[in-house]
């Protein structure tokens, strides 16, 4: 049934309405171990020029050109793998209802959703929950020429190299090993490092390339595998002719089709940059590259495209290989430049002390972007917002750009909406009604105040360090920019500049904080541990502060009803002066740099869980059945043409499976070799 819902619409949108549909769109599209496959609508497409559409259309190509080499990054052996379970799933003979082809199945799923063996956020290698004898029989069955044999290798040979790898829960348990007891680079199963390589030479060989006096330099090992050839390091760099130069090469194609349709010149030369890094594999050039594509502001479309994040190592100097191709959403960029160009009304009338205000206040300006296509170590699970580049000097020189994704939190949105979790949570048919109407709106909204004029607001006092609160300054910093913004979503002001459009609309920020900071976000605390991530702290700082000292009034509670908690906002005014208060001494906290207040502050209503309340959220959220990862299947982009066969039009299209996009993105965009030592 499900199945044919997702058809139905898809051909529709397709079709010549491919309009932005939204209320007709299927976010969910399958759930498979602890993982929830969504799906994001390109909202904005038809209000794109053709040649914008084109330009998008190549550097997707290119976006999707990089996934081997993300494969590769993150263990030797993912592409022999990938295949071989692919091979098995296109030509598979034998009994599909047995539970170890279910099983089979679901780990093919993992390794795709993973871009290798190991959990995408976990680091922890899965493990088969088939037999090993299953997947020997069904290696065996394969044509010889699937078998992904190395060169003069026998069958029962690559079995035996495999099937450690896959089964043996000791060998490369961890993708990244962060354990500051054992050498890290040995005991990570990445490969950013040959075999034998220690931490030390690691530190030592890059150590000695850097110079202290040199203000402006390159991210060194950025782009290259570190090996041993006869006992000596080298580095095996990523560029064309070099490591992983068969997928660059396609990468580059695709680059050089887009250029020809860059919008100006600056977005040119960005990509000229770029094609020339991949060329020469040069660090120097792919800092030219960063600057000109800070500097390039005025275009609708943007990209990033390269060896970029560093989280797949221990040590942080290698980058995995990502893209994500966007354009600007001109409405919600405005709304976030309203909101920042009256920063300075908003500093003079917040709650705060004179003396903590700033003089001289500039919000900044977020850009907010609608994903097109998500790729490499973005694909299938995807940040819902990006800072680069990475390089500190450029960010200090230069600056940075800092987008927001509206169609991927959106399509987080929608997807959670038929989970019956405000079912479950929220109290009233009152409050769900609020939450219903206006809470996709607030919450934007509240994180724009909070990231333009939150962070960006207040001063320290003369002479006050800026870690003067230490382990709590974070838990502080988020709470004031929190408290910031939902202290002006309750204003008047907010209608005015026409934010909202609805006096009551507030009321379900105030809601939904509550109940997160009281009750929900209590489901992400394993039984028996503290909350511990400073935005969690923040959060339940703020809401048990607020319980607290409206409690005389019973301005909110926690009521119970059927064995179950809820909470209940009976005057919702005086929620507002209760945060205001609590934003004036947080801001007095901060710029006097009280440590003992912040201190008391936090240990006293930040960190210890109520264990019965947080028994009774784990069971109610657990019945739910809720994925607690997410990641996305792109659109794929139809080209339709005119009799004389030049392009009319690009369309994204909604069909492909989560199975039929990753087989054919294997097929399509599988560049290099399976082996790449
Ligand atoms: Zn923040």
């Amino acid at each position: 049934m499900r199945k044919l819902a997702i058809m139905l619409i898809t051909v529709f949108a397709c079709s010549a309405y491919a309009k932005d549909k939204t209320e007709e769109f299927n976010y969910n599209v399958e759930q498979f171990a602890d993982l929830g496959i969504l799906r994001y609508s390109v909202t904005g497409w038809n209000d794109l020029s053709l040649n914008q559409k084109k330009l998008i259309y190549y550097l997707s190509e290119a976006a999707i050109d990089g996934r081997d080499i993300l494969f590769d990054q993150n263990n030797r052996y993912n592409l022999a793998i990938r295949r071989t379970l692919e091979a098995i799933y296109t030509n598979f003979k034998g009994d599909k209802t047995s539970k170890d082809y279910k099983e089979f199945v679901v780990y093919l799923k993992r390794v795709w959703f993973s871009n290798g063996i190991h959990h995408h956020y976990g680091e922890e290698k899965f493990l088969p929950g088939f037999s090993q004898d299953f997947f020997s029989r069904a290696v065996r069955s394969l044509p010889k020429s699937l078998i992904q044999t190395r060169k003069d290798q026998s069958t029962d040979a690559f079995l035996k190299e495999i099937i450690p790898v896959m089964f043996d829960p000791a060998l490369y348990l961890k993708k990244v090993n962060q354990d500051s007891s054992v050498d890290v680079i040995v005991n990570s199963a990445n490969n950013y490092y040959g075999e034998g390589v220690t931490q030390k030479e690691v530190e030592d060989f890059y150590s000695a390339m850097k110079d202290s006096t040199d203000l402006r330099p390159v991210a060194f090992g950025l782009n290259s595998r570190l090996v041993k050839k006869n006992g000596k390091l080298t580095e095996l760099v990523y560029k064309i002719n070099g490591l992983y130069s068969p997928a660059i090469e396609r990468i580059v194609f695709n680059l050089k089709q887009a250029a020809k349709y860059a919008e100006n010149e600056q977005q040119k030369k960005v990509i000229d940059l770029l094609i020339d890094f991949y060329k020469t594999g040069s660090l120097k050039k792919y800092d030219e590259y960063s600057i000109q594509w800070v500097k390039d502001t005025n275009s609708t479309v943007d990209f990033v495209n390269g060896f970029t994040e560093s989280y797949g190592d221990p040590l942080g100097i290698k980058a995995s290989w990502e893209s994500l191709v966007n354009f600007k959403d001109p409405n919600a960029t405005a709304l976030t430049q309203t909101v920042s160009e009256n920063a300075r009304w908003f500093e003079e009338h917040s709650p705060v002390d004179e003396r903590f205000k700033k003089k001289e206040v500039k919000g900044i300006t977020a850009k907010v972007i609608t994903a097109a296509i998500l790729g490499g170590d973005c694909y299938p699970a995807t940040p819902i917002g990006i800072n680069l580049p990475n390089s500190n000097w450029i960010r200090k020189d230069f600056g940075s750009k800092s987008v927001t994704i509206t169609n991927i939190t959106e399509a987080y949105e929608k997807a959670a909406a038929g989970s019956g979790f405000n079912q479950e949570f929220v109290y009233g048919d009152y409050e769900k009604d609020l939450m219903a109407k206006y809470s996709s709106q607030t919450d934007n909204l509240h994180t724009d105040l909070h990231e333009c004029l939150g962070h960006a607001s207040g001063q320290l006092l003369p002479g006050v360090d800026q870690d003067a609160l230490k382990v709590y300054g974070s838990t502080i910093e988020e709470a004031r920019a929190d408290l910031f913004g939902l202290y002006y979503i309750a204003d008047i002001k907010m209608l005015e500049l026409g934010l909202l459009d609805n006096p009551e609309a507030y009321k379900a920020e105030y809601y939904k904080y509550m109940m997160n900071g009281l009750l929900t976000q209590l489901a992400r605390i394993e039984p028996g541990k503290d909350i511990e991530e400073a935005h969690m702290r923040n959060r339940a700082l703020i809401a048990n502060w607020v319980l607290e000292n409206g409690k005389d009034e019973k301005v909110v509670e926690l009521i119970r009803q059927n064995g179950k908690t809820y909470v209940m906002i009976n005057d919702y005014d005086k929620t507002r002066v209760l945060i205001g208060k609590l934003l004036a001494e947080i801001q007095r906290i901060k710029s006097e740099g009280d440590f003992e207040g912040a201190q008391n502050l936090v240990e006293k209503y930040a960190v210890k869980v109520n264990i019965d309340i947080h028994r009774e959220i784990l069971e109610r959220y657990a019945k739910l059945n809720i994925a607690p990862y997410k990641g996305f299947v792109n659109p794929y982009y139809k080209i339709e043409k005119d009799a004389s066969g030049n392009i009319k039009d690009i369309l994204p299209c909604y069909t492909e499976s989560y199975t039929e996009q990753m087989l054919r993105y294997s097929k399509e965009h599988s560049h290099l070799p399976t082996y790449n030592d």
